[in-house]
């Protein structure tokens, strides 16, 4: 793992090591405003920006 920039708040959090941010553009005149296409965030911003919490979803599903 190492530290990286949430994408949302610009906390520091940890990505893989793998982790490199691809960008379309700039943004300018384009619907990414710049940001990478695959954006990191903290659990916080996960959350807002997906309305859910990726780590509650690996948890079995109960059946009611
Ligand atoms: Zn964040
Ligand atoms: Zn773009």
């Amino acid at each position: 793992m190492k530290i990286y920039e949430c994408d949302g708040c610009h906390k520091e959090i940890e990505v893989y090591d793998e982790y490199e941010p691809e960008f379309c553009c700039k943004g300018e005149q384009c619907g990414c405003r710049g940001m990478p296409i695959n954006p990191v965030f903290c659990d916080e911003c996960e959350v807002r920006v997906y309305g859910r919490n990726p780590l509650l979803e690996e948890l079995p599903k109960l059946p009611f």
